[in-house]
């Protein structure tokens, strides 16, 4: 048991839940303190406080830490809130110039912490195509599909992205992310460049890799050898984004790669989302009609979000590449009924030290996009489920009583692996992914037998249940399993200047 110092008038009180703790190993019934936004006190029989939050029958956990949110919006936000999401970061496709997106989301608020990496994409978009930019994934979606940006660069259009890259870094990127599955006529050696700048500030990357070699035969790098090579050539800390997905059905190679990578020392670590279907914009460069084979898809393999229809032919797909390019389809990659598709799948989340990350999506509504802050969510709201049950399917899947992880595991990889991943140049997050005194309080509170995904292919931003509370910054975001609907205490989480 602890006492709160005399000092201390706690704000909040979380009044007898299993508090877990995965770094300090804690799991044990207590009450959790707040003042100040930060945990202050963990133990039994604590003083009452201005607000009590009863927690018995449920964990009390730090909350998760998203390191692969698209989302920029506060309704999407919300929607990761209610799967016990306290900090969203968009470091896969990542924003440039950061600076604008950083003082967008602070100016407009935000319910969960954010953060953005660097945009190795946008910046090359820049560079190479002359599109101009403004801090927002949209400019990449609307000229996803210009093949103008996604060539080999002259040396001067790659120090012209390297120095952009520079400048974010400098403005407090988390690292830089690299979607270069989006570009697949760029230099393998420009990406070892990336990565060379990444490693000598001390920031990792986040990779979408290229395609893998057994799907295009003759393409220049094999996109997972690319990852592993980077990290031993240059010391990058590399991250693997949603191996699952861009691995497909050779997830066990890729896997056995990385593994290996590990014990030899270099700094590759790897997350995934728990679905079977990915989602991007229709005019990504391998959604071609003719390249679809190559992932043994065919347009059908494909629906169209904002209308929800199949893509019934290759005509159909090359009109809505042209005339929407950065639409969002959902693709069919694994096949979740499929009971070897669903062990890839599993293999790619079960991976020692593979964290749980959303790629959550923006959302994308049939008629006008509503107010901001307006909820419920309007019926023509649309998005992958991943953004509104990654985690909470997580737990259901994982974490069970029988599931291949246990609680603690699961916990760790959704909230204490994504901080330390940072940790190094990020102080904020030494405070974060952990419940102890000291630390922020972003905190979920979850019931653990009924905690569950709501959301589904065709009802995709149905919230998920059984989270109870989420505090952020040690507001109240999500209280009783309602939206606080005036809560916006998400604050920016930066680099610190190196
Ligand atoms: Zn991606």
């Amino acid at each position: 048991m602890s006492e709160i110092s005399e000092s201390t008038v706690p704000d909040l009180v979380l009044r007898g839940g299993r508090v877990i703790d995965p770094e300090s190993g804690r799991d044990e019934i207590a009450d959790v303190a707040i003042a100040n936004g930060s945990v202050v006190a963990l133990g039994t029989g604590l003083a009452p406080a201005a607000l009590e939050l009863d927690a018995a029958g449920h964990v009390v956990t730090a909350g998760f830490i998203d390191l692969h949110s698209h989302v920029n919006g506060i309704a999407g936000l919300r929607l990761q809130a209610l799967d016990g999401v306290t900090t969203a970061l968009e470091l896969e496709a990542g924003v440039t110039p950061v600076a604008a997106a950083y003082e967008r989301a602070s100016r407009d608020g935000r319910p969960v912490n954010f953060g953005f990496a660097a945009s190795w994409a946008l910046a090359r978009m820049e560079a190479v195509a002359g599109i101009r930019l403004d801090g927002r994934l949209e400019v990449f979606l609307a000229n996803i599909a210009t093949s103008a940006w996604q060539q080999q660069a002259t040396a001067a259009q790659v120090a012209t992205v390297l120095s952009r890259l520079s400048a974010d870094l400098a403005d407090g990127a988390l690292g830089i992310g690299i979607l270069v599955g989006y570009a697949p006529g760029c230099d393998p050696g420009e990406y070892l460049q990336v990565a060379a700048l990444a490693a000598a500030a001390g920031v990792p990357t986040f990779t979408h890799a290229r395609d893998m070699i057994e799907m295009v035969p003759g393409a220049r790098i094999d996109g997972a050898e690319e990852i592993v090579r980077a990290a031993d050539e240059t010391g990058a800390r590399m991250h693997y984004c949603h191996l699952n997905s861009t691995s497909q059905r050779h997830v066990d190679r890729v896997l056995d790669l990385v593994g290996r990578a590990q014990q030899a020392g270099s700094l590759v670590t790897t997350e995934a989302y728990p679905y079977g279907s990915g989602m991007t914009g229709i005019g990504a460069a391998f959604l071609a009609p003719e390249r679809l084979a190559e992932r043994g898809m065919t347009p059908r393999s494909l629906t169209y979000v904002p209308t929800g229809e199949q893509v019934a032919s290759a005509d159909r797909l090359r009109e809505l590449r042209a005339t929407d390019p950065g639409g969002l389809v959902i693709i069919r990659l694994l096949d979740e009924d499929d009971p070897d598709d669903r062990r890839l799948l599993l293999s790619s989340l079960t991976f020692p030290g593979a964290m749980v990350a959303s790629d959550a999506m923006p959302l994308t509504w049939s008629g006008p996009a509503p107010d901001p802050m307006s909820w419920p969510l309007r019926a023509d709201a649309v998005t992958h489920p991943r953004t509104a049950g990654t985690f909470s399917r997580a737990l259901r899947t994982l974490a069970r009583r029988d599931g291949p992880l246990g609680l603690t595991e699961t916990l760790r990889r959704c909230s204490l692996l994504p901080a330390q991943l940072l940790q190094g140049h990020v102080p904020a997050m030494r405070r974060k992914g952990r419940l102890q005194p000291g630390c922020d309080a972003d905190i979920v509170v979850f019931d653990p037998d009924t905690v569950t995904d709501q959301a589904t292919y065709l009802a995709s931003t149905r919230p998920s249940s059984g989270i109870r509370h989420v505090l952020v910054n040690g507001t109240p975001v999500v209280r009783e399993g309602e939206l606080v609907l005036d809560a916006l205490p998400g604050k920016p989480v930066r680099a610190s200047a190196s």
